[in-house]
């Protein structure tokens, strides 16, 4: 059983799918470890570190590698050095990308979509989604923070006393709580938004107020696996009103509202921005998937012409790199437990698990993934 954990070929991407604790938990597994030469670099670890706990270290580490460990999906470059077989653990980011799932299938690997976790409990600890988006409300109140001239919590200091910022979080979903947290631990006055009813509580216990039109619409918001609906035009005309006139009070806004498989909702307007003082800071954690904010230009800070900046950083799990490759690994290594048969030390994949049938997008040269394949065809 020879793992892989290879350098992402991405430039922007600093995170690595495997870190000297998982290598060594895989070796106990019974595992070959073989890491490319300077993959952990970005996140701060050494070859001498992967070296130290039992792998190997070479250039063309998925040359015969049963499973490939992976941060994003291979490119169809890539997959030319892997093996017909082999399993690939990745953020697939499926949705819209049929050519890339088709070079997966046609290189005959087997591409599971971390993504596509399902989120119950059994899988919590696989779950990528919830471990890198925690990292990146966290990371978006420092991002926002850097970029704002002013102080974050009330000082009250002998040359005078300085109001705490008001922040405005909008979806309180994994990002959106970490970021009501961490701006709370900063002191900063917290009001956060969704439409998800089960949030409010959510958002209560964390300190912040709940700013939201709590109609009958509101109250049946949520799918039954826990997601938002999008929203009639009638009641997003109605929570934009109410937004309007919060914003324009706001020293930062962070927005982290998506819809899985959708482009992500618009909440900011420009007049909405146009109304913010200068100097304040609007994060635009959506920005991969459309934006929230209109203005946000993805991986670009821009200024509008009233000083507002609207930070659109991309990838912002992999801006705090060495944390996020330390819980995404670990996601990583749950999953692929479940594949390795301990006594025999070796892979028995169980095809028939519904986390394997919900992750699994293509095998045997073929996209089979249902939400997938017709796509594919
Ligand atoms: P997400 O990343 O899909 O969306 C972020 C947030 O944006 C969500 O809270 C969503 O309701 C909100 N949103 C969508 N449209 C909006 C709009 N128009 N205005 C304001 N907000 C809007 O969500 P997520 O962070 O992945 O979490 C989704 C749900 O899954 C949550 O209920 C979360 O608690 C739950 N969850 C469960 C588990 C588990 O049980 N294993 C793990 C993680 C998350």
């Amino acid at each position: 059983m020879r793992i892989a954990i290879p350098k992402e070929t991405d430039a922007s991407e600093q995170r690595v799918g495997g870190t000297p604790d998982t290598v060594k938990r895989l070796i106990a597994l019974g595992a070959d470890l073989v890491v490319e030469a300077g993959a952990g670099l970005g996140s701060g670890i050494i070859d001498a570190d992967f070296e130290a706990a039992g792998a190997s270290i070479a250039k063309d580490a998925v040359k015969d590698a049963d499973v490939v460990l992976k941060v994003r999906r291979p490119t169809a470059a890539e997959l030319k050095g892997y093996k017909a077989g082999a399993l690939v653990l990745a953020t697939m980011d499926p949705y819209g990308n049929e050519a890339g799932l088709a070079d997966m299938a046609k290189a005959g690997v087997a591409g599971f979509a971390m993504e596509l976790m399902p989120r119950i409990t059994r899988a919590q600890v696989m779950d990528v989604l919830s471990s890198q988006a925690n990292l990146a409300g966290y990371r978006a109140i420092i991002d926002a923070s850097a970029e704002f001239g002013r102080a974050l919590p009330m000082m009250m200091t002998a040359a005078g006393t300085v109001p705490a910022a008001r922040i405005f979080v909008m979806g309180a979903g994994v990002a959106g709580l970490q970021a009501i947290a961490t701006a709370r631990r900063l002191g900063a006055v917290v009001t956060a938004t969704d439409v998800r009813p089960a949030a409010k509580e959510q958002v209560e216990s964390l300190g912040a107020k709940f700013v939201a039109v709590m109609d009958d619409e509101f109250k049946q918001a949520e799918t039954a696996a826990g997601y938002a609906k999008p929203m009639s035009a009638e009641y997003q005309a109605k929570q934009a009103a109410l937004v309007a006139d919060h914003i324009t009070k706001q020293d930062m806004v962070i927005t982290t509202a998506l819809i899985p498989g959708r482009p992500a909702p618009r909440l900011v307007t420009a007049a909405m921005v146009a109304s913010m003082r200068p100097g304040s800071v609007i994060v635009d954690l959506a920005v991969e998937r459309g934006g929230n904010v209109e203005g946000a230009k993805p991986g670009a800070i821009a200024t509008t012409a009233n000083g507002v900046k609207i930070v659109g950083h991309l990838n912002v799990p992999g801006r705090i790199a060495a944390t996020a490759s330390s819980l995404y690994a670990k996601n990583l290594f749950a999953f692929l437990e479940i594949m390795i048969d301990k006594a025999g030390k070796s892979l028995v994949v169980p095809w028939d698990d519904e986390l394997v049938k919900a992750t699994l997008l293509t095998k045997d040269g073929a996209v089979v993934h249902p939400s997938f394949q017709a796509a594919a065809a």
